[in-house]
């Protein structure tokens, strides 16, 4: 990871490529970069491009391996629990079924999509596009499975769910002998292969063997300045999927929307065009960005609070029933001595949606106001909210293997609360709102040196 290929600014090097920055949309010449060298946005230093050597054959390796290890860890059981010589197991699937079948089928709906469909895409997909080029075919619809895979990307939350499974096994631990069953391993194991496949992928190396051209955006003369700093002033779009910049179609003035947060010369209509490339929408700036951040947000504070206040467990056993919140749980695993896990559950499930929260809130009255405060600092805020939303959903998955393992009708039954519906969307609707949001918006007031 080395910082040395560091972009430079209006570079003087003849003929190199021209690259927008995906984050503040500054334009830029891009260096040459050496394996497994990053190259940095010089404004926000965002990562625009990582190098492997062997990148799409690794790639293909990781994900043929996690396509064998989805099907063994949808297979076989991944927990069981011995009460009186009875073994209970149950599966993936298992545990959404059940959840569905308790009237629950938005949350099963979400925990289906996370950690079973979600994957299943991510690692076919990039079967889909590697294995045929490794043949020395092209691959079917490229431009549809690849935009497919960046959703999957997305989406796909193993890493999570591995999470969640462990604070659900010292759930259980308490209440019966816990018998880990092979999906739990192969979980594991899947998590790993999907990261490395992901963080290994080259996405511009992908599409420059399918097109056979280096991904270059409209040429520039080497030397002569640009006719201005941001993509979107100089009539271009880079593409969010593949990160292609292409020139999108010159000055409409049919469209009266005034890009005022872009230049007040510039008025593009709201959606220019679709990638030449991918066929991805292409737009300078997300449409609507902080009227949906806003609507997404606002719904999401609602939420909030019937998440936090009505249980998200009901636990009925010999010794009555017991309704549990979130934070109840936090306190049942702190006194039951595992203070690890206590801390755990709590930033996940309480402290992140919160500040995750706050932070948007933030962004979004900020690039409201067009404030020029700090840029920098909030473009790291915002890398931090993308990062770091999606661990909320952590309670979901320990409340789906609770509810799936612990039906035994007259000892004891766990069901999940109305809150856990409430929670689970508090997180999708926040991810949504990030989402909308457009890192760009807060560049967009500076004139860069
Ligand atoms: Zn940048
Ligand atoms: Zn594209």
């Amino acid at each position: 990871m080395s910082d040395t290929a560091t972009s430079t600014y209006l570079g003087h090097a003849a003929r190199t490529p021209v690259i927008a920055c995906h984050e503040c949309d500054l334009l830029q010449r891009e260096s040459a970069v050496p394996p497994e060298g990053v190259l940095r946005c010089c404004r926000c230093r965002a990562t625009l491009y990582r190098r492997h050597a062997n990148s799409l054959d690794r790639t293909l390796a990781y994900a043929l391996a996690a396509c064998v290890l989805w099907v063994i860890s949808n297979a076989f059981p991944i927990v069981g629990l011995a009460v009186n010589g009875d073994l209970v197991e149950t599966t993936m699937f298992g545990a959404v079924r059940v959840l569905y079948q308790d009237g629950m089928w938005p949350l099963s709906a979400l925990i289906f999509i996370t950690t079973m469909l979600m994957p299943a895409c991510q690692a076919l997909g990039l079967v889909w596009l590697l294995l045929p080029l490794r043949l020395g075919r092209t691959p079917y619809r490229a431009d549809a499975v690849f935009r497919t895979l960046r959703v999957a990307q997305e989406w796909g939350m193993t890493e999570v769910l591995i999470l969640g499974l462990l604070v659900a096994l010292v759930k259980l631990s308490h209440i019966a002998s816990v018998v880990t069953g092979p999906a739990l391993w192969s979980f594991g194991a899947l998590m790993l292969m999907l990261a490395a496949a992901a963080s290994v992928f080259d996405a511009r190396d992908l599409w420059m063997r399918l097109e056979g051209v280096p991904d270059a955006g409209p040429a520039f003369d080497s030397g002569t300045a640009f006719p201005a700093a941001t993509a979107a002033a100089c009539g271009m779009c880079v593409c969010h999927d593949c990160g292609l910049l292409t020139r999108v179609a010159s000055a409409q003035a049919s469209d009266e929307r005034d890009y005022a947060n872009v230049h007040a010369s510039v008025r593009l209509p709201m959606h220019p065009a679709h990638c030449p490339r991918c066929g991805a929408h292409l737009h300078l700036r997300k449409p609507d960005s902080l009227a949906r951040t806003w609507a997404c947000l606002i719904a999401a504070i609602i939420l909030y609070v019937p998440a936090n206040v009505l249980p998200v467990m009901d636990t009925s056993s010999l010794f009555g029933a017991q309704k549990d919140t979130i934070m109840s749980g936090v306190v049942y695993l702190w006194t039951s001595g595992s203070w690890p896990l206590a801390v755990l559950v709590f930033i996940a499930s309480v402290a992140v949606p919160m500040l995750k929260i706050l932070a948007i809130g933030f962004l979004a009255t900020s690039a409201n106001f067009h404030s020029t405060w700090q840029p920098d600092q909030r473009a790291r805020i915002y890398r931090i909210v993308e990062l770091v939303g999606r661990w909320s959903m952590l309670d979901i998955y320990v409340i789906a293997v609770l509810t799936a393992l612990v039906q035994f009708n007259a000892l004891a039954t766990v069901r999940a609360g109305p809150a856990a519906i409430a929670f689970g969307a508090v997180v999708v609707l926040t991810m949504f709102a990030a989402m909308s949001f457009d890192p760009r918006l807060i560049w967009d007031k500076r004139q860069p040196e």
